[in-house]
């Protein structure tokens, strides 16, 4: 180390060999700003970037790029670029080796933001790194987007389609998940029928066939349905339990309405009601008693959403007909109406009960995408949320470039 220039030691520090060093370092400490000059030796060839042959230098292009920090400073690269005269190819632009061409990163820089990219928002590590959101973006979209394209769906067999909504109660997107491995292999931007002939024909391009889908789960959206019958014909629809209860709980909630309309005190009524055993307390599950004995309707209600349960949760065909039997005869509109609605759904139920599908899957992704848009806080318009979701939730491969010199 004694006495090594600056020159050399940032030329080692940065890994280069062969043709490239660092010709001029300067360190502006009031900017707080280290400027590197690489260059190569007069006379030098380089690789033509199509057919990797050694040609001789056409002319140079000017370039910066921005580096890791050394320290506390900004550090950027500049160095003249050269283009090859390749006889078969033309005058092209040879590639660097810090640098993938096109940005104005180095790889080693790249490494970095995609990094920070998936512990903080982006905006967050653009301040952090002083620079801007866009430019960062532009990182993230290179990378996912690549490993996005590489990913094998050969292996999927079962799909769970759902929607998100990407901002507050406004925009919706469909998700498509391998019900597996739990991996976001598509977001869509509608929730329509079309969606799912996206994604038909998106399987093409990453190695697998329409026809080896198996089982699509989904809620009951008329869209999704039309869509797995026009493009999936082969597969069986499943009805995600999930969202069957959601509905039992609104039918509840209109038989509770109905009573406190006509002059029921239910006060305590909505928690007491709601939910299962085990998220009730004792205070609560008194109350439940009381209500129930109180207004027989509501008891009846408790019961049905109940016996529903525990029909969903066993895979026996005929809880499910004593279900609807018992829902159409109540005298409760709102059961009698589900009661329609699941016996017009009843195939794709059962195949729930047979296939025991969804269980955990959507939460765990839904985690995911929650995170997801914390990373594209501030850029919630589709393509951003669907970057920052493919990187948290895809299962992709990033070929990040590591953080050390290559
Ligand atoms: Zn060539």
């Amino acid at each position: 180390m004694a006495g090594m220039n600056a020159n050399t030691l940032f030329s080692q520090a940065l890994g280069l060999g062969g043709q490239w060093n660092v010709v001029k370092s300067e360190m502006d400490v009031a900017q707080r700003q280290l400027r590197l000059e690489l260059d190569f030796p007069a006379g030098t060839k380089f690789a033509c970037p199509r057919c990797g042959q050694l040609c001789a230098v056409h002319d140079t292009v000017d370039k910066e790029w921005r580096h890791l920090d050394f320290w506390q400073h900004r550090t950027d690269l500049r160095a003249r670029v050269p283009r090859v005269t390749c006889a078969e190819h033309g005058v092209l632009q040879v590639e660097v080796p810090w640098a993938r061409a096109g940005s104005g990163f180095t790889l080693m820089m790249e490494g970095m933001i995609l990094l920070l990219a998936q512990q903080m928002s982006v905006s967050a590590a653009a301040r952090l790194l002083r620079t801007t959101d866009h430019r960062l973006w532009r990182v993230i979209d290179h990378y996912v987007m690549a490993a996005h394209r590489d990913k094998d769906w050969s292996k999927v067999r079962r799909i769970l389609v759902d929607e998100t909504s990407a901002r507050r109660g406004r925009r919706y997107v469909t998700n498509v998940i391998d019900a597996e491995s739990t991996d976001l292999l598509m977001m869509a931007k509608d929730r329509g029928a079309d969606t799912l002939g996206e994604f038909a024909a998106a399987m093409t391009k990453h190695g697998g066939r329409p026809e080896q889908i198996t089982e699509i789960v989904m809620d009951m959206s008329p869209a999704y349905i039309a869509g797995a019958a026009a493009y999936f014909p082969g597969a069986r629809v499943v009805f995600d339990a999930f969202h069957i209860m959601k509905m039992a709980g609104q039918a509840l909630d209109k038989v509770r309405k109905d009573v406190a309309r006509k002059g029921g005190d239910l006060r305590g009524g909505l928690w007491a009601l709601r939910g299962n055993a085990w998220t009730r307390n004792s205070e609560q599950q008194e109350r439940r008693s009381q209500l129930m004995a109180a207004y027989p309707a509501l008891g009846r209600a408790v019961a049905l959403r109940e016996f529903l349960q525990d029909a969903l949760a066993g895979s026996d065909r005929s809880q499910l007909e004593a279900w609807l039997a018992w829902a159409q005869r109540s005298r409760l509109a709102a059961f009698r109406d589900l009661a329609r609605t699941i016996k017009r759904h009843f195939n794709g139920i059962l195949a729930y009960m047979e296939t025991r599908l969804t269980n955990g899957v959507m939460e765990a992704i839904n985690g995911l995408l929650q995170l997801a848009k914390r990373i594209a806080r501030g850029f919630r318009n589709f393509y951003y949320f669907r970057l920052a979701a493919y990187l948290k939730a895809g299962g992709l491969n990033l070929q990040a470039p590591r953080l050390l010199p290559t």
